[in-house]
């Protein structure tokens, strides 16, 4: 794990211990796991991670996911009733995504965020500051296009 992915790491356990969260192991497997993916993780694929898996019932793993989605450390994505994904959710920096409505694969857009000149728009008519949006765009991934023929 590199030097930042750990400064990140020990900055997102003192945020969990602020809104009232414990300290536990599977806490931080959790939160490295998906430091160190690249890529939103299903709570599957995180349960069934090395760093969890036999130290850590499923059940468990899906209750600290939804308690760390509530205190904002975690942003969930993709589709909600199945193939929900999760990822860490940065102050400094964000992505925005596509999810196939079949499969329920996600994929991060490879562009430069969409929506920033409409944010500026909205900051100056509504008086806000601090904006802050996630977006997720829906739609038929090639591989569920292409097998419909
Ligand atoms: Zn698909
Ligand atoms: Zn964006």
């Amino acid at each position: 794990m590199s030097e930042d992915c750990k400064q990140t790491l020990s900055e997102l356990v003192d945020r969990c211990r602020t809104g009232g969260m414990r300290r536990t192991q599977a806490l931080e497997s959790v939160l490295r796991l998906l430091l160190e993916s690249d890529h939103p993780l299903t709570a599957g694929v995180i349960a069934e991670s090395p760093g969890l898996k036999g130290h850590c019932d499923p059940a468990t793993v899906y209750r600290l996911l939804l308690r760390l989605e509530e205190h904002g450390i975690l942003r969930r994505l993709g589709l909600r009733d199945r193939a929900a994904h999760y990822t860490i959710r940065h102050s400094h920096t964000h992505d925005d995504y596509i999810v196939c409505t079949r499969c329920g694969s996600i994929e991060e857009l490879e562009m430069d965020c969409p929506v920033e000149a409409l944010e500026a728009e909205i900051a100056k008519k509504s008086g806000f500051t601090q904006l802050d949006h996630e977006l997720e765009f829906f739609g038929v991934c090639p591989s569920c296009a292409g097998a419909e023929g």
